[in-house]
């Protein structure tokens, strides 16, 4: 049996980005996924400037769908616009972005198992090894980044809690190109008031809508009604598949590393609480995963003590700024109405909130730039 230095599970933005930088430093890596490459995954598509700069390489034309410069907001049928002069999101299919960044793993020098699943890890004193519906597969250490039902992840920490978690579905609808520039242009679309605690989502690309909608779990209980509303309101209301998935929000308050392992993406619950972002932080996390586990392989380290850097690692570079986004969400969702019509009356509130989402300006920032603007919203994040 092969051993090799690292066994990334999941090829998702954290998985693919994971083995890529681990290939490029050297490593000898093994990516391994359940499906067979492309697969369609539920998920807006947006990939947000922040994100694309973690890349490192262009997005090809025939992957980035569309470039949205704005976002039209709508409230109880009452809409605001925000326009930037520079393009704030990429939009991809899932099926095709997530292969390509899998075929950039495989450029620089991973090998790549699809239609592989992982069904469980055991530690051994100098190896991990890995039981697959194809057989065994054995690696000095691993990286968890095998989405939120993480296999991986039992052996770090313990499951999320319900408030962790987003809940979401979506529906995929097939549109002219032309009918799409001309409803949308360069615009995604935000919709809220359906739900406590959530909001809608058009997300155009170039022939699909990607519908969606999504609230935390335990306010979720209307969410495929709310979708159904939602596609009925602009003249879908049959002929299409609604699908659900979960977002993870609660990476900064779990541990992401172990013996010989770390979690990346949604298995370590790396996704926005404010809206949903998920695909910068999995990439984010697994360029820091391969640093941290390249560090240790050389120094012959891979006890947990040694790892618990990464922990400290994905909390500077994003984590703060996870928990500031948590905050805001508390405040924001829990009243939209006050929000909306605080940024109704006051551009600057849309233009900020829209800068946060865009990953143009931080949680932080926009928290202390509100508050003593607006204090009642302050106050409602503490009580
Ligand atoms: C409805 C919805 C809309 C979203 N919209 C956006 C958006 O617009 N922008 C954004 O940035 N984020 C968005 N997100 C969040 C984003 O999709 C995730 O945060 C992101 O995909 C996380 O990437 P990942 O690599 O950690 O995991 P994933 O993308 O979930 O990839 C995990 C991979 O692991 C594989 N896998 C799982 N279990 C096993 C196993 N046992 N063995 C082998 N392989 C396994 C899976 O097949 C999968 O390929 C959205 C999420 C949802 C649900």
């Amino acid at each position: 049996m092969a051993m090799y230095d690292v066994i990334v599970v999941g090829a998702g933005p954290g998985g693919s980005s994971a083995a890529r930088a681990c290939a490029k430093k050297g490593l000898t890596v093994l990516l391994i996924d359940q499906a067979e490459f492309p697969r369609y995954k539920l998920c807006g598509g947006g990939v947000t400037e922040a994100a694309r700069r973690l890349l490192g390489f262009n997005i090809p034309k025939e992957i980035a769908e569309r470039e949205a410069r704005g976002m039209r907001f709508i409230h109880e049928n009452v809409s605001l616009e925000f326009k930037s002069s520079r393009r704030v999101v990429t939009m991809v299919m899932r099926d095709a972005f997530d292969n390509f960044l899998a075929e950039k793993a495989v450029d620089a020098g991973a090998e790549f198992a699809q239609g592989e699943r992982v069904l469980g890890m055991k530690k051994g004193s100098n190896c991990v090894e890995l039981a697959t519906s194809k057989g065994m597969r054995k690696a000095r250490c691993a990286i968890g980044a095998d989405g939120i039902t993480s296999v991986l992840a039992s052996s770090v920490r313990p499951p999320f809690h319900r408030d962790e978690i987003g809940a979401t579905v979506g529906a995929e609808i097939p549109a002219k190109e032309k009918e799409i520039d001309r409803e949308f242009g360069d615009m995604v679309e935000i919709e809220t008031g359906m739900l406590g605690f959530g909001y809608g989502w058009i997300f155009p690309k170039r022939r699909t809508l990607s519908f969606g909608y999504g609230a935390y779990l335990d306010n979720s209980a209307g969410v495929r009604g709310a979708l159904i509303g939602y596609l009925g309101r602009h003249g879908f209301r049959s002929g299409y598949k609604i699908t659900g998935h979960m977002i993870p929000f609660g990476g900064t308050m779990k541990r992401c590393w172990g013996n010989r392992i770390l979690l990346a993406g949604d298995a370590a619950g790396f996704a926005d609480p404010f809206h949903g972002e998920g695909i910068r932080y999995a990439i984010r996390s697994g360029q820091i995963a391969s640093e941290v586990l390249a560090t240790a392989l050389e120094d012959s380290d891979l006890s947990e003590k040694s790892l618990a850097h990464y922990g400290a690692r994905c909390y500077d570079e994003f984590g703060r700024e996870l928990k500031w986004a948590r905050r805001l969400a508390r405040v924001v969702y829990r009243d939209f109405g006050l929000f909306f019509h605080l940024a109704k009356k006051n551009p600057s509130v849309l233009e900020n909130y829209c800068k946060t989402i865009f990953g143009e300006l931080g949680y932080k920032e926009f928290f202390l730039w509100s508050a003593p603007r607006f204090p009642m919203f302050a106050l409602k994040s503490v009580v």
